[in-house]
């Protein structure tokens, strides 16, 4: 079957996996196994010289990830895929695998926190530049860009502000001038597919709606396989030089007979082998059952979210409701542009009565769950003013579009009126 005649509700339940050979099982089986069994001393060094693809040891390569892997990068139009330990473990890899100590990215400045924290903090003080710039203006991105940049990153549906980035427009400006655009779609999988848009690399947080049940931490990375890292070759020493750490493979010349993979198989063989944030195959497990029914519940989030979002807009005590559907101008033409069938599923709220109103309305939900989290099937409420970005000085949280009545919601898949009526006795008492 090829890949590109199926869609993603088809995909989701049979990408990249048919039955078991050897028992037949229709259900991806979990591989709970560290090795591997080689056939012959032969197979084996085939194995370790790369000459044949195939299972050596859980921690770079397993079974059950592999189905996960071929789905997600099925789904987005990717190449191949890397599953990790968390998201924050993809976005880590996204970047180490192009950038030495001495060599900068530039970054978007809507970001989540740990993302943010990670770039700014601890990738900073390993010598990796972080440049943030605002992504209102696309042309930040070439004019922090020098001769050590080596990607460009970014979140398609950043919160608390929810303002879609301009992927194509970064991702043009990058590709002239031989830089690949990283993002981060964790809040828009399937409505967004940002390779499509020109994104070289996509990666997730595989916790939020790829699980979308709450149960487990992951990360993916998905290679687009259509940026020309030889082209540039001078920018990406890591994937076009001698790599001591792999008797002298040059990683663009060993993914020749492999496919446009040059830099997911880097991340795999050399940064997932030294650094080992691999995913569990039981969790990879669970996020192959999350994945099955995505597409279906991205729709119901989706029109849950939009009737939220209605709802509150009317209400006397919400002074401003923040979701892409309700932008105008520029940001309006982004959110129409780069999402197809709903405007994802985070509303924000601003309270008119402030941070007290927003502790009541916190304190009163009944059936919302007060979580630092998105993307599960349940409906989430945070108040970040007291919780997210409570370090922050009044100033600063303002600056990252953080009143101090601001309520975040990941609308969940409940029945609307389920949902409506928690929000509406706990805006009663706020
Ligand atoms: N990216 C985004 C947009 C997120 O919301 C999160 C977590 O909230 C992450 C990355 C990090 O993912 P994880 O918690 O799986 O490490």
């Amino acid at each position: 079957m090829a890949s590109r005649n199926l869609h993603p509700e088809t995909i989701v339940l049979h990408g990249g996996y048919r039955q078991d050979d050897g028992t037949g099982s229709v259900a991806v089986p979990i591989y709970q196994t560290t090795s591997y069994q080689f056939k012959t001393t032969q197979h084996a060094e085939n194995l370790f010289a790369l000459r044949e693809l195939g299972n050596i040891y859980t921690r770079i390569m397993n079974p059950t990830c592999d189905v996960l892997e071929r789905r997600v990068a099925m789904l987005d139009g990717g190449a191949a895929a890397l599953a990790v330990s968390s998201g924050q473990a993809a976005s880590t890899l996204a970047i180490m695998n192009l950038c030495r100590s001495g060599d900068n990215f530039v970054s978007s400045t809507d970001l989540y926190g740990g993302t943010w924290n990670l770039f700014a903090n601890t990738i900073s003080a390993m010598g990796v530049e972080a440049r943030f710039v605002d992504p209102a203006d696309p042309e930040g991105f070439a004019r922090a860009t020098d001769a050590n940049t080596r990607c460009y990153y970014a979140e398609t549906l950043p919160n608390p502000k929810l303002h879609v980035f301009p992927i194509r427009e970064v991702a043009e400006i990058g590709r002239s001038l031989g830089v690949p655009l990283i993002v981060d779609n964790t809040a828009a999988p399937v409505i967004c597919r940002p390779l499509e848009h020109g994104a070289a690399v996509v990666m997730y947080s595989t916790t939020k709606y790829i699980g979308g049940h709450g149960t487990s931490i992951g990360g993916l990375i998905v290679d687009g396989g259509s940026f020309d890292w030889e082209a540039s070759a001078e920018r990406f020493p890591n994937l076009t030089e001698p790599d001591p750490s792999y008797h002298g493979a040059i990683w663009t010349e060993a993914a020749k007979p492999l496919g446009p993979i040059a830099y997911i198989l880097r991340a795999r063989v050399v940064l997932l082998r030294d650094i080992g944030t691999a995913m569990s195959p039981f969790n990879a497990f669970l996020f192959i059952q999350g994945l099955e029914t995505l597409p279906l519940r991205m729709q119901r989030h989706c029109d849950n979210a939009a009737q939220v979002a209605a709802y509150l807009k009317d209400h006397a005590k919400v002074a401003r409701v923040i979701f892409p559907g309700f932008q105008s101008g520029v940001m309006r033409k982004r959110a129409d542009t780069y999402l197809a069938g709903g405007y994802g599923a985070l509303v924000g709220f601003e309270l008119k009565d402030g941070r007290e109103a927003g502790r009541r309305f916190i304190d009163a939900l009944q059936l919302v769950y007060h979580v630092a989290n998105i993307g599960d099937a349940r409906t989430l409420a945070i108040h970040p003013a007291t919780t997210t970005h409570s370090q922050l000085s009044p100033e600063d949280r303002m600056a990252t579009g953080v009143s101090e009545g601001y309520v975040r919601l990941s609308v969940g898949i409940e029945h609307i009126d389920d949902i409506l009526a928690d929000v509406a006795q706990a805006l009663a008492q706020a």
